[in-house]
């Protein structure tokens, strides 16, 4: 027998309707690419939404057809996004941080047929579109007195185009499982591999993401994606957002600790999100001006593991709580959310930061489980590691044109590639990648666990550690450092410090100072490139 509720399908239009109407004149800042912070409403957003569907569609482009955006974190970015959605579209983020090559190739192999980006990216821009067949036209988000001269054709200026269209247009009715955003994993190994996102799986990520012991934000809330809208949906704010019309701040292009200082103390933002890299700037800079957080609440911290000393700075210094957070591109992204259970509301002091070094627990529409080698379900006893696979609503099913096959199984569980425990609470911790869990004697020592102690060295600004070949044990950890500016640490300083703190057969075999740590275009650690620089490096002993 089937239900007697209403068909009311998951499509992300209903999420900026919803916004328009509810929440009509909560506001969306942004810092404009042109420099001055500008003010709309989601009112306003849906609007130009409309315009930009019913200009698309007016222009032949089709459901289905990808849409690129490579452009920073902006209202305008926004209204793309939902204008392509809205009119059947695909919206594609793209990663300005890849190479040019990297860019054209992922554009080639998903097809896209029109792109929209920012001013700082014309010159890009210039060198991807004639490698690219597939794209019928350019619009760049700006106006037409900042309008650059170029010799592409079919460019236009957004606010000039968006003047042809009154909005007079009905959103397309594509359905729940129509795809509707797109975005390639940076493919540290191997080509980049696209993940095809459907309305129904955006708008069930958006909700589970706000739920109060996920990202636990609401309408009172000034919500700043300092994550960009490219690097994997913003973390889902681009919809969560005006799912709960919230007030937005876009950062726009400037991420430094200045400028995110400035739009934290202005708007009055009480919720934040980004990679460590980001918070590290921005604590640097509270340090050197002496400034405070009063407005903020919480930080949503992911991407890369937090470390212990920025958990603890924000915290006891700022009053501001840190939400650690683990997720894949393919996870929409959100996989766990470190925030307290009743088990560990109690704990505080030591205990307490314990807790947040782990990227904490699956909400609803998240499965996880760990397998050793031959898929065996391993315990939930918060020791035992193994691959970490998932399932949900929200988790890709496939990549986008059937890569990496091998990376689902028939039961519908994706191997995310990381290696994790999982205590008896159902806090999961990363341990590694599974390409860099460190295999010494047999048994496995985490490259994470090391780098994040040593990090807690007063000298030391950034951390990697590697496993080099090693005749006896197959593998041995060599920790690799960047000193803080103006210090000189000697190595076994540093092994001292750790010493302890992990099992004496974890300890790395030798500490070597490097200017300066290369980084992949999502800003984590590029252990490939660590691993061919110190190809053939002896270690002691
Ligand atoms: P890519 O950088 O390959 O495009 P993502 O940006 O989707 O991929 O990153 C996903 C990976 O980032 C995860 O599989 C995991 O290895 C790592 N990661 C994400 N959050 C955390 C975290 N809080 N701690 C440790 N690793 C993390």
């Amino acid at each position: 027998m089937l239900g007697l509720m209403q068909e009311w399908p998951l499509v992300c239009h209903k999420i900026i309707d919803y916004a328009a109407r509810q929440h009509p004149n909560r506001e969306v800042v942004s810092r404009s690419i042109e420099g001055p912070i500008t003010r709309s409403t989601w009112r306003e957003v849906r609007a130009r939404s409309l315009k930009v569907a019913q200009l698309l569609a007016r222009e032949g482009f089709q459901p289905g057809d990808r849409i690129a955006t490579l452009a920073w974190n902006t209202g305008r970015h926004l209204e793309a996004w939902f204008g392509i959605m809205g009119m059947g579209g695909v919206y594609h983020t793209l990663n300005p941080r890849l190479f040019p090559d990297q860019i054209a190739w992922i554009m080639n192999h998903a097809s896209d047929r029109a792109i929209f980006t920012d001013l700082t990216f014309m010159p890009l821009v210039e060198k991807l579109a004639p490698a690219v067949e597939s794209l019928r036209k350019v619009i760049v988000l700006t106006d037409a007195a900042h309008m650059p001269e170029t010799a592409l054709p079919n460019v236009v200026a957004y606010e000039e185009w968006l003047t042809e269209a009154d909005g007079d247009f009905e959103w397309a009715d594509v359905g729940e499982k129509a795809a509707c955003g797109m975005c390639y994993t940076s493919g540290t190994t191997g080509d980049p591999k696209g993940v095809l996102y459907s309305h129904r799986s955006n708008v069930l990520h958006a909700m589970m993401s706000c739920m109060p012991d996920a990202m636990g934000i609401g309408a009172r809330d000034v919500v700043l994606p300092v994550v960009p809208m490219f690097h994997a949906n913003a973390w889902g704010l681009g919809q969560s957002g005006p799912m709960i019309g919230a007030k937005m701040v876009m950062p726009g292009g400037k991420m430094d600790g200045e400028s995110i200082y400035e739009l934290l103390d202005t708007e009055k933002v009480t919720f934040t999100a980004a990679v460590p890299t980001v918070w590290l700037m921005l604590l640097q800079y509270l340090e050197q001006t002496g400034n405070k957080l009063p407005h903020l609440e919480k930080v949503v911290i992911g991407g890369s593991a937090c470390p212990r000393a920025m958990t603890e700075a924000f915290e006891k210094v700022y009053g501001v709580e840190v939400i650690h957070a683990w997720g894949m591109t393919e996870m929409s992204p959100l996989g766990s959310l470190c925030t307290m259970k009743p088990e560990y509301a109690a704990f505080t002091g030591n205990d307490l930061f314990d807790i947040k070094q782990k990227q904490g627990a699956a909400p609803f529409g998240v499965e996880m489980k760990i397998t050793d080698d031959d898929d065996a379900e391993l315990p939930w006893d918060g020791k035992t590691f193994g691959r970490l696979k998932v399932r949900g609503p929200a988790v890709a099913a496939s990549y986008y044109g059937g890569d990496g096959a091998d990376q689902f199984d028939a039961a519908g569980w994706f191997d995310t590639g990381d290696v994790a425990h999982i205590d008896e609470n159902g806090y999961m911790q990363i341990t590694d990648r599974s390409k860099d869990v460190i295999k010494s004697g047999g048994e496995w020592i985490s490259s994470i666990d090391l780098e994040n102690l040593a990090v807690g060295h007063p000298d030391v600004a950034e951390a990697a550690v590697i496993g080099l070949p090693h005749e006896k044990w197959g593998e041995r950890p060599l920790l690799i450092v960047v000193a803080r500016e103006g210090r000189t640490p000697s190595g076994s300083d540093i092994l001292s410090f750790m010493e302890g703190k992990v099992a004496s057969w974890w300890m790395p075999d030798d500490v070597t100072f490097v200017d300066e740590i290369p980084h992949t275009a999502t800003g984590k650690i590029k252990k490939t490139a660590l691993r061919e620089q110190f190809e053939g490096y002896k270690l002691p002993g």
